[in-house]
């Protein structure tokens, strides 16, 4: 048996709805995956075209397996995964996050809520391509049930960890931007529960997507931007398909870069808990690092992906963690990336600070990143990785990460080579105290790749 995976990307199966990712497959996928959880599982979708469709299939393979299923209807990623921390032994998630309308895909989630780890991902595999899954006699076969009331609990649970009485008293005017997504369903309610002043856009869940593309970029969020500074709003947020991101603009309309959010998050969760342990990535910003030293705290690195992030945090009982593109982790809550709890301490941060996001994101550590991509066929992958690291280990004293790919630390920054997953591509990314320098620093890991690879 080979250990790479053939149907399974970092986080589920993604892929075209109806051409690739039919009924049938996600039916056979999800009965293979209910032969070996054999529980109670929770099933939940996005607001896209094919969601539905998926989510009867998916429903019949898992009772077709014995499983009992509970239908949680239209939800964020998230909230399937406190129900299924909370209440059943699995989930699956039918969503395809920020991908273009035309996609679908089914996340599969431990009794934990966290993500399947990749060993049973490829013994998902084994079953659907080499074996058969279980189906059991007929008066085995599961129950439906459904659970409407999970989605006002898992947005309750969030306003009740954070100072409702401070963020009403501030008064806050916030423009949120579910963009037709899972989000709709939420962010809204949540907003207007913690007292603020909320406006609506692309709220009307819609699986085509009119108002924007469903991926929180800034050229996606021109308009959120725009009535951000029309109505004078103190903030904008915007949720990517699914709602387990979350993008903040601040009240002069700015795009607030991911990683920046993150550190304001880390360094309000460190001075409130007296430290803790921060999980991230190694792909993340060096401020990470400088908030943790001043507020007494740890961070964890790992290995890009946001599943690795969260079953570290489980593993290391850890405070807080995340990623650069949005997505926060608060484990106490939902071991994944969390929009509800996300947005709750966002206006909780501003509302007690009793100061303009702006300033507050002005207050962290500067620093420039750079970032590019570069070709390189798979089969290279290895070689140029580890001919990388053996020139700089042999010809200089940077320290060497190699976690995930090839991260070199220099005295005033550094430079990550990273090899896609799923392309035959190089990431190279770096960061530095000033743009010249970050820019240089990918440029010098660029030649590296070129210098080993054919
Ligand atoms: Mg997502």
């Amino acid at each position: 048996m080979s250990d790479k995976k053939r149907l399974f990307g970092t986080f589920g199966v993604r892929r075209t709805a109806n051409d690739v990712l039919t009924p049938e497959f996600a039916s056979r996928l999800a009965a293979c995956y209910g032969t070996l959880v054999k529980g109670t599982v929770a099933v939940g979708g996005d607001t896209r075209t094919s969601t539905l469709m998926l989510k009867q299939a998916v429903t019949a393979g898992l009772l077709s397996s014995g499983c009992d299923v509970v239908d949680l209807g239209i939800l964020p990623t998230p909230g399937v995964q406190y129900a299924v921390r909370k209440y059943y032994d699995g989930g699956v998630m039918i969503t395809a996050s920020h991908n273009p309308p035309q996609y679908n895909g089914l996340k599969f989630l431990d009794e934990d809520g966290i993500g399947i780890p990749d060993e049973m991902d490829i013994e998902i595999e084994r079953l659907y391509f080499d074996a058969e899954p279980d189906r059991v006699e007929f008066h085995e076969i599961g129950q439906l049930y459904q659970n409407n009331e999970v989605i006002d609990e898992y947005v309750d649970e969030a306003v009740s960890k954070v100072d409702v009485d401070a963020i009403r008293e501030a008064n806050l005017k916030v423009v949120v931007d579910c963009g037709s997504g899972a989000g709709c369903f939420t962010a809204p309610y949540l907003i207007r529960k913690l007292g603020c002043d909320v406006t609506t856009l692309n709220s009307q869940p819609d699986g085509f997507f009119p108002g924007r593309n469903p991926e929180p970029i800034e050229e996606n969020l021109q308009e959120l931007i725009h009535v951000v500074k029309e109505l004078n709003a103190d903030i904008g947020l915007a949720h990517d398909g699914d709602a387990d991101r979350t993008i903040c603009i601040d009240e002069n309309g700015s795009f607030v870069l991911g990683d920046k959010t993150f550190t304001l998050v880390e360094k309000q969760m460190l001075k409130e808990n007296n430290g803790g342990t921060i999980v991230t990535t190694v792909a993340t910003s060096q401020a990470i690092y400088d908030v943790a030293e001043e507020y007494n705290g740890e961070v964890i690195a790992t290995a890009v992906g946001d599943l690795l992030v969260a079953r570290k945090l489980k593993d290391e009982n850890g405070l807080f963690g995340g990623e650069e593109n949005g997505g926060l982790i608060f484990p106490d809550f939902v071991y994944g990336r969390d929009a509800v709890m996300t947005v709750a301490k966002i206006l909780e941060i501003v509302a007690k600070e009793k100061k303009p996001l702006s300033e507050l994101v002005a207050e962290l550590p500067v620093y420039y990143a750079s970032k590019t991509k570069i070709e390189c066929p798979d089969d290279e992958k290895e070689f140029v990785m580890a001919s990388i690291a053996e020139e700089i280990q042999t010809t200089t004293d940077f320290k060497l990460d190699l976690t995930d790919g090839v991260k070199i630390l220099k005295e005033d920054g550094w430079v990550i080579i990273r090899p896609s997953g799923t392309e035959p591509i190089f990431r190279c990314f770096s960061e530095s105290d000033s743009q010249q320098k970050a820019d240089e620093m990918t440029e010098w890991g660029l030649g590296l790749i070129k210098k080993y690879k054919k």
